[in-house]
């Protein structure tokens, strides 16, 4: 009974870590069999969670890669699906960044595309995600967020990235700009796809129409597809 009493609350956590919650506190036992049953879990919960933040981790930018942002928005979509919420998807692609990089060489390339990852990062509330979509164009989630939030959001963005210098050797800066494509919607008319492809044809838009500027794409109805003015 003694034994059972000490184990039961091992078992119960190393079946949470196993179901995913990695964080789960593990229960101490001081030495014999007990504390290195103990320790030999934590040190496989803390493997676990390098391991999936290395497979969901940028590592240039530190921000989340391909995989794990489109793996947000499925799981956004849904959630807003399931709720009849607004959400709404923002492409940020830095405009004419193969210039930066013959320039200014690819190093300096690689400090700006973090610079501007973290100014985006520094900008978002605490529900919205970004991620590195592509080598030089970023997607931010923003849940709970119709078309008017969404295009002050992505206009804000893009004012903060006009307006920041990113420091490289000596005393030189370097600055861009950023051209923006938003896609929104409500409830369960959201699909991956359709957002994925709007937010990306408004950021084709934006650059057509000259670059540094936010284009909205909105379905006013669902007979005709209007995009909106930038
Ligand atoms: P546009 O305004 O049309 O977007 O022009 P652009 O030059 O930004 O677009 P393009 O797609 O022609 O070039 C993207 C460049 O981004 C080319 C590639 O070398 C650079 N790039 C992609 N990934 C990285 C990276 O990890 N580091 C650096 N330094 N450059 C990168
Ligand atoms: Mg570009
Ligand atoms: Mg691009």
């Amino acid at each position: 009974l003694w034994l059972r009493a000490r184990i039961v609350p091992v078992v119960r956590a190393v079946e949470r870590i196993a179901e995913g919650d990695v964080e789960t506190p593990l229960p101490r036992l001081q030495g014999g069999l007990g504390g290195r049953l103990v320790d030999a879990v934590a040190a496989v919960a803390r493997t676990l969670a390098e391991t999936h933040d290395a497979a969901t981790t940028d590592r240039l930018t530190g921000i989340a890669n391909r995989p794990a942002i489109l793996a947000a928005l499925f799981s956004e979509v849904e959630r807003a699906a399931r709720y009849d919420r607004p959400l709404a998807v923002a492409f940020v692609d830095i405009d004419l960044f193969k210039a930066v990089n013959d320039t200014y060489g690819h190093e300096v390339g690689d400090v700006v595309l973090r610079g501007v990852a973290a100014t985006i990062r520094a900008n978002l509330r605490a529900a919205d995600t970004v991620g590195r979509y592509g080598g030089e164009e970023f997607m931010v989630i923003l849940p709970e967020t119709d078309v008017d939030a969404a295009a002050a959001f992505a206009e804000k963005l893009r004012q903060l990235i006009l307006g920041a210098t990113f420091a490289i050797g000596g005393n030189g800066a370097v600055s861009v700009t950023v051209s923006i494509g938003v896609a929104t919607g409500v409830g369960r008319t959201l699909r991956v796809e359709a957002l994925v492809r709007d937010a990306d044809a408004a950021m084709y838009s934006a650059k057509a129409l000259g670059r540094n500027q936010v284009y909205l794409f909105e379905e006013p109805d669902e007979d005709a597809r209007v995009p909106r003015a930038p």
